[in-house]
């Protein structure tokens, strides 16, 4: 944070003096100080910035908090003409538009719920030459005059936001996306932009073909967030418990909770209301109005936790977001990422904490099984599903694990995630993880996991002859009850064993033929991560949860929210588009007594500091 202070003050200098004409690429920086109050560009933005400035088309796939928006609204700011962007979801477009406003963009948006005095009102700024940026949804933008309407003013450049909804290959495909391939001929010569936080190589193609991109360059950014501190842990039992202490550890911010169904979400919702916690559910079983009116209270609140399945997706934009907890995995790597992406979205520090079990996966593999897809496809999804559990369970840094996955090459380990922060200790587990499939298999797969360890340890009530006689019959003294459910847990999650769900009451059988014959063979070795005394561990990571303002700064970075809260409510805007939760924490920390002080602090540009400036200095010097 401090080196940044350096950076804006030095350019507050520079904009002031009496600089010579700035190329395309300084005169951006200088928009980006002044009106974003941002200090310099980060990752890849000034190289798509400068791709637009020359006229050229881009695709640009930066990951979620990544700064996307400033790649096309500063060129649309210093191009001739109207910037317009194609966005799917209007909810998002409403938050960009509020947020533009604040800086003093002149941005505005026609959607389907703009009135007919609204409309004509835009059409006036246009004819006047008056806006810098216009968000369209793709339905809104094909629909019958718009484009000749559109076509007889000056573009600026065309951003097609979220492309990769274009794309049947991609996690989102959205029909109305595919008629966004005509804007070439219709704008020729008019520089697009195609940006998204997710697609791989194969939906990155189909991005190019779908929408007319075949000479644009490519800008793939890194998957790093390094905002985000990951863990996971085994759940005990359902997991409610675990989730209800995690969230009241963390009072007065916001959080998403991701449940795999709507009963668990209206339960763990209530569970959390119960507690005196600001929570409510969110799904697919509620109506419209029920959903629209909870996703406006959640953006807005300053502190909320939405306990959600995943019929709250794309489009929930709150940049403070400040964890994401999974009560039930995802079902991939991919959906993992995205959903834990919602979290920091404003580069602040933010958590994703995912409970998971081995009945977890076998119900999630069941699914798999019974849906009607060719097998090729179920191989795929079930391929996917036991990558995500591997990580999971897995010993070694989580956020290198997810980028290597999406293939990044020569990553580090993050240094944050609970396997960097505490290393699980593990000991080799190949002659016990023998003994349990050897049990299993002389069981016939027909008992659960219970009756397994029971016969491991020799303790089963009342066995028939026939299983006290079985060579596997009490040949596992070296692990108490619970070293040998952890280790059953594990051959579950490598796929070892399998859990055949049997109506509740799981059975047990061996899993990959293969597998299992390396491991009594003793050429794959099995380690066993080893139990972490649970309350030391927890007492470590919580010590650290605040780590990131010093407490002396705490009361005034409260003081500063409740300010902006109530400076929110006044406007009927959300908080974050009046400041970001970074920008009151640099203020809360270096408490600036004048406005050029004020001016400084990371995402204070010049209309906000007319705006706001004096009432901030006043909660400064008051508190
Ligand atoms: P996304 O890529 O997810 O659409 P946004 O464009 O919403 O991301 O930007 C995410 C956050 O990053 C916003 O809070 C924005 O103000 C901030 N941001 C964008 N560019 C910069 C920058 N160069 N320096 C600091 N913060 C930035
Ligand atoms: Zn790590």
């Amino acid at each position: 944070m401090p080196h940044s202070w350096g950076v804006i003050a030095d350019s507050l200098q520079f904009a002031e003096s009496d600089a010579p004409p700035a190329s395309g690429l300084d005169r951006a920086r200088q928009i980006l100080r002044h009106t974003f109050g941002h200090a310099d560009f980060r990752g890849l933005q000034a190289e798509v910035i400068g791709e637009m400035l020359a006229g050229r088309d881009a695709l640009a796939v930066l990951p979620t908090g990544g700064g996307k928006s400033v790649c096309y609204q500063i060129p649309a700011m210093m191009r001739a003409g109207v910037g317009l962007v194609i966005s799917p979801l209007i909810a998002l477009m409403a938050d960009q538009v509020a947020g533009l406003e604040q800086s003093g963009v002149a941005a505005a948006r026609l959607d389907s719920d703009a009135s007919l005095d609204q409309r004509s009102a835009v059409w006036r700024r246009m004819e006047a030459g008056e806006l810098d940026l216009l968000y369209l949804s793709p339905e809104g933008l094909m629909q019958g005059a718009m484009l000749e309407r559109l076509a007889r003013h000056p573009i600026a450049l065309i951003a097609i936001d979220e492309a990769h909804c274009v794309s049947q290959w991609g996690h989102d495909f959205r029909p109305e996306y595919r008629m966004l391939g005509r804007l070439a001929e219709l704008f020729p010569g008019i520089p697009r932009l195609a940006v998204t936080a997710t697609a791989d190589a194969r939906t990155r193609e189909d991005i190019r073909q779908a929408l007319n991109l075949q000479g644009a360059r490519e800008f793939v950014a890194s998957f790093a967030r390094p905002e985000l501190r990951l863990s996971a842990e085994r759940k005990q039992g359902r997991g409610d418990k675990r989730v209800l202490e995690l969230v009241k550890a963390r009072p007065g911010r916001s959080g998403v909770v991701y449940c795999g169904s709507r009963d668990g979400a209206d339960r763990l919702a209530d569970a959390l209301k119960g507690e005196g916690v600001p929570a409510f559910a969110y799904h697919a079983g509620l109506d419209r109005k029920t959903r629209a009116e909870r996703l406006i209270r959640f953006m807005e609140a300053d502190e909320a936790v939405i306990v959600a399945t995943i019929a709250f997706g794309m489009g929930v934009d709150k940049p403070d977001v400040r964890y994401v907890i999974h009560a039930d995995p995802p079902p991939a790597i991919e959906a993992y990422w995205q959903e834990i992406g919602r979290a920091g979205r404003d580069g602040e520090p933010a958590e994703g904490i995912t409970l998971y079990s081995s009945s977890d996966m076998a119900w999630a593999l069941r699914r798999i099984d019974q849906r009607e897809a060719p097998e090729e496809v179920k191989r795929g999804q079930t391929r996917k599903l036991r990558q995500l559990y591997a990580l999971l369970d897995g010993v070694s840094c989580r956020a290198a694990g997810v980028r290597r996955y999406f293939g990044e090459d020569a990553v580090q380990s993050c240094g944050q995630c609970d396997n960097c922060l505490d290393p699980p200790q593990s000991l080799d587990a190949t002659v016990p993880a023998q003994k349990a499939l050897a049990a299993a298999h002389r069981l016939g797969g027909r008992v659960g996991r219970a009756r397994i360890v029971d016969h491991l340890i020799g303790k089963t009530k009342d066995p028939s002859p026939a299983e006290a006689a079985l060579s596997t019959f009490g040949i596992g003294r070296e692990l108490d009850a619970k070293g040998w459910r952890d280790l059953i847990d594990q051959l579950l999650f490598e796929g070892l064993l399998r859990e055949d769900p049997n109506d509740g009451r799981p059975l047990i059988g061996l899993g990959d033929g293969e597998a299992v014959r390396e491991v009594y063979r003793g050429t794959r070795k099995l380690q066993l991560r080893k139990a972490a005394p649970a309350a030391a561990a927890r007492q470590r990571r919580r010590g650290r949860e605040e780590a990131a303002l010093p407490p002396q700064s705490q009361p005034l970075f409260e003081a500063l929210r409740a300010w902006r809260r109530q400076a929110a409510a006044d406007q009927g805007v959300p908080p974050y588009v009046i400041f970001q939760d970074r920008t009151l924490a640099e203020i809360a920390l270096f408490r600036p007594a004048t406005l050029t002080d004020l001016a400084l602090a990371n995402g204070v540009g010049q209309s906000k500091l007319d705006h706001y400036g004096a009432a901030v200095l006043k909660v400064v010097r008051e508190n």
